[in-house]
């Protein structure tokens, strides 16, 4: 299936821990002797980040839960696991190109049909890094840990009483993150509502978490978006590329016009 693109919606800000943040980095790359549950680090700087798989797996399971009775996928229907073999991420995920593209969770995050029928995703999640000033502040402190630290966990075994304890690393509370999304701008028809429902998105993982052990109080953030661009691809052939910017992805039908006057100049 031949795609347009019309151009592209930027969308960039920041993330703050509000609380500690655990994102799991794979146990092969441990060293002996290292922290039972380490964080995933850039490997050449060894900054903790948040993954944009991560944050975009996390952003399309609330969507769809939010919008699973809408779109009548309630249940069981076409789910499959985006995550790894260990940390599973059950999500529907359509079938075939003319249902993904008539879906609002799998236009925007794609799909993987069977037999090569991909519906690429719309949205590109990048890693979040941590900003200039958090990376200052967290070289500073003094755990042992480099940039995070770490907390000690004691699980009791329900069944038998055995305790278990361990340590988990954490990046700490008001660790800051730059992050950026881009929405691929292919048609006009729902590009208000992929925005919304991007909006809506993010206001859910506010009221959810990101990373591991949510439920007990780990990975809540505040997300604060700075700035958002409807650049055409139009703009982007001239010298100055001309953007046009809204302040709320709720007023994303400001952005409409710009779009919608290349294709009809097309
Ligand atoms: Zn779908």
């Amino acid at each position: 299936m031949d795609k347009n693109i019309l151009g592209k919606v930027q969308i960039s800000g920041k993330i703050k821990c509000l609380t500690g943040l655990h994102i799991g980095a794979s146990k092969e790359n441990m060293e002996i002797g290292a922290i039972d549950s380490p964080v995933v680090r850039d490997p050449i700087t060894r900054e903790p980040y948040i993954p944009g798989s991560s944050l975009k797996g996390k952003m399309r399971a609330l969507l769809e839960k939010a919008l699973a009775a809408d779109l009548g996928i309630v249940g069981e229907t076409n789910r499959r696991n985006i995550g790894t073999k260990n940390n599973q991420v059950w999500v529907h995920v359509c079938n075939d190109i003319a249902e993904a593209s008539a879906c609002s969770i799998c236009r925007i995050f794609g799909s993987t049909g069977h037999n090569g029928k991909n519906f690429p995703s719309r949205l590109i999640v990048r890693d979040a890094y941590l900003t200039r000033e958090s990376e200052k502040k967290l070289s500073d402190i003094d755990t042992g840990l480099q940039y995070t630290e770490w907390k000690f966990e004691n699980a009791i075994d329900r069944v038998t009483s055995a305790a278990n304890p361990r340590q988990l690393e954490r990046v700490p509370r008001g660790a800051e993150f730059d992050f950026e999304l881009i929405y691929n701008v292919e048609e006009t028809e729902n590009l208000e509502t992929d925005l919304l429902n991007l909006d809506l998105a993010i206001e859910l993982i506010k009221l959810d978490a990101i990373g591991g052990h949510g439920s007990r109080g780990y990975g809540k953030v505040e997300i604060a978006i700075d700035c958002i661009k409807g650049i055409t691809v139009e703009a982007l052939k001239t010298d100055a590329v001309s953007a046009v910017e809204i302040k709320s992805l709720k007023d994303a039908n400001n952005l409409l016009t710009a779009f919608q006057a290349k294709t009809v100049g097309a």
